[in-house]
């Protein structure tokens, strides 16, 4: 009556008893199970791994054995099945249980979580990263550069009277406009370097491998691509020996400060 799947195979590699519920379990007749070598009903994928069990069975007799492979049912679908298994001088005995349900929800839960991590780091409107993947990329390029002693560059960015905008023309097309200056502004940096929604309409931008002149000639650009006939300000730290990430960041906010001090529409970098 038990649930589990009772088996007895040969040193020949066929089943030679099987329970009932094998049956219920697979489609086949016990008859068609005992027919065949059972290693050609196992998944390709599983194949080399289940036969090098067996084999370790048969040097170790009487040592139990714990492993899970995939089995062709009748009606062509894969059932996961989890093995316990022990032989002597004559024969291997198992007990197996179908545990596909088990496999298909953790799938499910594994995908479901992917999704939540990358919503929890993604900014709704915009599809950038938003601020909390921008700390850890900070993070993470202020310690490669120090690691590598390597060129970087980070850049705070802030469009000009936006309060203004949105109230011209509606906070509607004040989302439209932080949308379209995401895309362009994305457009306009390497595909190495990082963009994200600081928060609002303040953005940050990472450019790693970047030289000063460089880095001028790359935010030049981005600011021309500002949507709608918009500006922005940018205020733009070079990482220097000894910054760690709070020094830099808050290099670049006092440059940004100083670029809306200036009259706005400009970079600015930081001393
Ligand atoms: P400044 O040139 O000094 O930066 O002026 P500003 O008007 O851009 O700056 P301020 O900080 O005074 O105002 C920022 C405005 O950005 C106010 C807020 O309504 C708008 N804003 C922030 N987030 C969003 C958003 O998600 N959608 C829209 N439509 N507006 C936003
Ligand atoms: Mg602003
Ligand atoms: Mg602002």
């Amino acid at each position: 009556m038990s649930n589990d799947l009772l088996v007895e195979a040969d040193l020949n590699g066929y089943f030679t008893r099987l329970s009932h519920r094998w049956e219920e379990c697979l489609g086949w007749t016990r008859e068609e199970l005992m027919a065949r070598p059972f290693r050609e009903l196992i998944h390709p994928e599983d194949l080399e791994a289940t036969l090098s069990r067996a084999e370790a069975l048969d040097r170790r007799p009487g040592h139990v054995m714990d492993f899970e492979n995939r089995y062709l049912a009748k009606d062509g679908s894969w059932r996961w099945l989890q093995w316990r298994a022990r032989s002597d001088d004559h024969r291997k005995y198992a007990i197996a249980r179908d545990v596909t349900e088990r496999k298909r929800l953790e799938k499910e839960g594994l995908i479901r979580f992917e999704l939540v991590e990358s919503m929890a780091r993604t900014d709704a409107l915009t599809g950038l990263p938003n601020r909390r993947a921008w700390d850890e990329e900070v993070h993470e390029a202020v310690a490669r550069a120090q690691h590598y002693e390597r060129p970087l560059v980070l850049a705070m960015i802030d469009l000009d009277r936006f309060k203004g905008f949105n109230d011209a023309y509606g906070h509607g097309a004040g989302d439209a406009l932080l949308k379209a200056a995401a895309t362009n502004w994305r457009l306009a940096l390497r595909t190495t370097d990082f963009l994200a929604r600081y928060g609002g309409e303040e953005f940050g931008a990472l450019l790693p491998e970047c030289g000063p002149d460089e880095a001028i000639g790359v935010l030049a650009r981005l600011r021309s691509m500002t949507p709608e006939a918009q500006t922005c300000s940018v205020g733009m730290a070079h990482w220097r020996p000894g910054d760690d990430t709070e020094t830099l960041v808050k290099r670049a906010d006092t440059a940004l400060y100083e670029a809306k001090r200036q009259g706005r529409d400009r970079v600015v970098t930081a001393g």
